[in-house]
């Protein structure tokens, strides 16, 4: 599973388990993530993640996870 850390906090997201819903980026208040090529979410502006776990928490696939290192 993809890894994308910076400073404190870190984001996963299994790709196996995401359906592509986009959800996530919806919620995400401060686009930190984007649609890629294959219609799923990339992490493209951690440095603005606030840890507000709101895309974790709408995810309905478990798939995002938001964890402070
Ligand atoms: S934790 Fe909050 S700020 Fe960070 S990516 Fe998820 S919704 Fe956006
Ligand atoms: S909310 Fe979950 S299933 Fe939907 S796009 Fe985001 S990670 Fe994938």
């Amino acid at each position: 599973m993809p890894k994308v850390k910076q400073g404190v906090y870190e984001i996963e997201i299994n790709y196996d388990w995401c359906k592509g819903c986009e959800l996530c980026i919806e919620f995400c208040s401060f686009d930190v993530l984007e649609v890629d090529e294959k219609g799923k979410p990339r992490v493209v502006r951690l440095e603005a993640c606030t840890s507000c776990k709101l895309c974790e928490l709408h995810c309905p696939d478990l798939a995002i996870l938001v964890r402070e290192l």
